[in-house]
């Protein structure tokens, strides 16, 4: 039996919902700092995830990154060297009583490193709660979202509220390592839980603002040789380091160039400029009395929405190109460029997309934040579906405190607050009913 669905009424029973929660809610987000799950060892954390999700009567389903047809040739893929084993990602769907658009809240459960655990003021897998505040490894990157996103559904069933569409609650693995066997298996997997999905929601701490684009990242680097005598006889050898100069300086004109000439607004509203690159490694000779005979560069570039990560590469190889053409030294001795590591792709939807807006409205009217659809200058994992899933994908959620750092925490009222706009967004978004439970 149905009631007719005030807007207003189903806002303001669900928050009543989200503060008879909000012991659970924090309860269940400090269950996931404890533990520790850096990249490998998300199986737990998945564990608790699953049983949360089934206590809500959900079926969960698993996908096994190593299962994924396509997954290692994928060209976005980068082997990170860990297997799959025991570390699942996880899909569950609350079905919708009608034909609403659907929606996906995706978030990782994967943290970075602690590192110096003697440098935190309180031990990062704790999960203590003091002064308003979840403190400890992944409070606000993103173990609080995850608990947000969960309790914005178990909050719309405690308030009598059925979404017209369905409502998909996926948490990945490896995100902090790009994503390959987290989301973007999730994506190849291809389940109709994200076929089907009408937009994705990824609450990582944003500030409550939304990022509706990202840069695309590459790392590359740069070896050139020199010929190796003893410091005796320095003319008589070539110094790599020297080689390297001329490079390093034509790399650096270039990060230059690209600032002034490389435009995204979604970037420039807020950044300096939208993309850079990054000259970070120089490792040249092994003792001070020898000539070094060979030099290398590490370096990471990013390259904006419009910019393709093939075009970005065949301009690092034409600068390196141009700035070694006169040296008759390259001529037997090429400079070579080498791509390594993990590269991620660029992504951008229009802050007109009605994912976008929706996001924007549920902000102003129930927190009272403006949510400016920002572009972020790094990977993140919405990427993977708006270029291969085809679905319109915005992180929002709360704000970043110390994370990747030391004393990483979470203020407990940006949970709450990130959960009740999170189950009010699904309202919006997929339409509802208001159940009569007497
Ligand atoms: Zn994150």
């Amino acid at each position: 039996m149905t009631m007719s669905a005030e807007p207003e009424s189903a806002r303001s029973r669900i928050r009543a919902a989200v503060d008879e929660l909000r012991p659970e809610l924090i309860e269940f987000a400090a269950d996931l700092v404890c533990e520790p799950s850096v990249q490998g060892e998300e199986g737990d954390a998945q564990a608790l995830v699953r049983t949360r999700l089934e206590s809500l009567g959900l079926e969960v389903s698993e996908i096994d990154a190593s299962t994924v047809d396509g997954l290692e040739n994928h060209p976005e893929y980068s082997d990170v060297g860990q297997e799959y084993d025991d570390r699942p990602n996880l899909l569950a769907t609350s079905p919708g009583c009608g034909e609403g658009q659907s929606l996906l809240f995706n978030g990782h459960v994967d943290v970075v490193p602690a590192g110096d655990v003697e440098q935190w003021s309180f031990d990062p897998y704790a999960g203590e709660v003091a002064d308003g505040r979840l403190l400890g490894r992944g409070a606000s990157d993103m173990k609080g979202g995850v608990a947000a996103m969960i309790y914005a559904l178990a909050a719309l069933e405690r308030a009598g509220i059925e979404l017209t569409g369905d409502l998909t609650i996926n948490t990945v693995i490896e995100e902090e390592a790009g994503g390959f066997g987290g989301s973007l298996a999730t994506v190849l997997d291809a389940s109709d839980a994200v076929e089907n999905a009408d937009a994705v929601v990824i609450p990582e701490p944003t500030g409550f603002d939304q990022w509706i684009a990202n840069v695309g990242v590459s790392y590359f680097r740069v070896t050139v040789q020199g010929k190796g005598v003893h410091a005796a006889e320095t003319d008589n050898g070539v110094n790599a380091m020297s080689k390297l100069l001329p490079i390093y300086s034509a790399l650096e004109e270039l990060h230059d160039e690209r600032k002034t000439t490389v435009h995204d607004d979604r970037f420039e509203e807020w950044h300096e400029h939208t993309v850079s690159l990054n000259l970070g490694t120089v490792r040249a000779g092994e003792w001070a009395s020898s000539v070094p005979d060979e030099a290398t560069l590490g370096a990471r570039i990013s390259h904006a929405p419009a910019e393709t990560r093939e075009e970005i590469h065949d301009i690092v190889e034409a600068t390196v190109r141009e700035a070694t053409a006169d040296d008759p030294w390259f001529d037997d001795h090429p400079a070579s460029v080498e791509w390594f590591g993990w590269r991620g792709s660029s992504a951008r939807i229009e802050p007109s997309e009605p994912i976008v807006q929706t996001v924007q409205s549920v902000a102003e009217t129930e927190l009272d934040r403006p949510a400016h659809a920002k572009g972020f200058p790094g990977g993140v994992d919405s990427r993977f579906f708006v270029n291969y899933a085809d679905t319109p994908a915005v992180c929002f959620g709360t704000g970043a405190y110390n994370i990747h750092g030391t004393d990483e925490y979470v203020p407990v009222d940006e949970l709450v607050d990130l959960t009740v706009a999170l189950a009010v967004l699904a309202t919006e978004w997929c339409g509802y009913e208001v159940v009569d439970r007497d």
